[in-house]
């Protein structure tokens, strides 16, 4: 039997993964050009399924990256000319705002402990923020922002772009997208496909703020102008040779979302979830590291427990792949993805063999 990955990125594969990655290889998907036409079928038919999938409005545009740590210098370099807004609730969120401040524009930051979220209500946003950065999953401690917050902001912030990190949790969750101007992701989180292709959102008020550090003589990039990059994308095109393969199964994933349904996916991550918590809630030696119930993460979670370590060995010897604590918490927490490749039943499995585990250390 192989491994079973709970993993918060990358994780277990889709399960479906396999049969696409057969027919890409019989398809010859791995040597076909980027600018044939059936790489611009390929490209046309991932992004259909995605819009669908993420009910994303017309008027928006899908455009791809490598990483989200690319998206984090490609948004600063063509949506912000100055000064940048960052909400701030672990390791993740924090990386942004410090590339913001590598590339040179005013950083201010609003930051919450280690396991909160900050609250924007409490929060002194500068008048003259461009871009106000909000990490909706904090994958580092399993801590979310609920989604009011992001509508909170944006009334009270009319002029400032707001950005949203949906890395661990699109297409799990349903953003409003009337309320924010961007939102990105990577495909090894909740997709459950290897690394190596990030997805970034855009409206049109990023594109006309691109377009306006332009004709200031700003460069936005390279490669990689915003503007430049939505004007292909219309073609069904990138400017570099893309990785056509993730773009591929990508696609494929996102059908076979779609045919279950985004519903089912939200109502499975649920249980999944309540499951997950009510052992932690319940058990001696363990217990939800995120104390507000209100800002737990469903498809992140985060357990408090003493030597972790012996708990992902012990574990791993059953075949059972668990994340360990991030940083400086490595040792004293473990980290639990339940994304949408995981089923009920391997959720219901896996409870079973960390209450039996934490059982025997008692
Ligand atoms: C995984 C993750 C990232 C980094 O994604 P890469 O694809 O490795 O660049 C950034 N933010 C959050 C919240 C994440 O979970």
């Amino acid at each position: 039997m192989k491994h079973l990955y709970f993993t918060p990125g990358p994780t277990e594969l889709y399960f479906t993964v396999h049969e696409h990655l057969k027919n890409a290889l019989k398809e010859d998907i791995l040597s076909l050009s980027h600018r044939s036409d059936k790489f611009k079928v390929i490209y046309a038919d991932t992004v259909a399924s995605l819009r669908e999938l993420l009910g994303l409005p017309e008027d928006w545009h899908i455009i791809f990256a490598s990483s989200a740590t690319e998206i984090w210098e490609r948004a600063v370099q063509n949506l912000v000319e100055k000064n940048s807004f960052h909400f701030v609730s672990g390791a993740f969120s924090g990386k942004f705002a410090a590339c913001a401040k590598r590339m040179g524009k005013n950083v201010v930051i609003e930051e919450a402990p280690f396991g909160q979220v900050p609250n924007p209500r409490e929060a002194i946003i500068p008048l003259d923020s461009e871009f106000i950065s909000f990490t909706h999953n904090e994958t580092s401690s399993g801590a979310c922002q609920p989604l009011e917050d992001f509508a909170w902001v944006r009334k009270n912030n009319p002029n400032a772009l707001i950005a949203v990190d949906g890395i661990s949790s699109l297409p799990v969750i349903t953003l409003d997208y009337e309320q924010i101007d961007t939102a990105y992701f990577t495909v090894q989180k909740c997709f459950g496909l290897p690394a190596g292709l990030s997805v970034w959102l855009v409206n049109n008020r990023c594109l006309a703020k691109a377009e306006m550090l332009e004709k200031k003589g700003i460069v936005t990039g390279s490669y990689y102008s915003l503007a430049q990059r939505v004007e292909l994308s219309q073609q069904n095109q990138t400017p570099e040779t893309p990785n056509v393969l993730a773009i591929y199964l990508l696609g494929k994933v996102a059908k076979d979302m779609l045919m279950k349904g985004i519903d089912q996916i939200q109502r499975e991550t649920n249980y999944k979830a309540a499951v997950m918590y009510h052992l932690l809630e319940n058990t001696p030696g363990i217990s939800p590291f995120i104390q507000n119930p209100e800002h737990r993460s469903k498809t992140t979670i985060v357990a408090s427990c003493e030597k972790s370590t012996q708990i992902i060995e012990a574990l791993k010897s059953k075949k059972l792949i668990l994340g360990a604590g991030f940083g400086k918490y490595k040792e004293h927490h473990l980290r639990i993805a339940n994304f949408p490749t995981h089923s009920k039943e391997q959720f219901e499995m896996l409870a079973d063999k960390l209450s039996e585990q934490l059982d025997s250390d008692q």
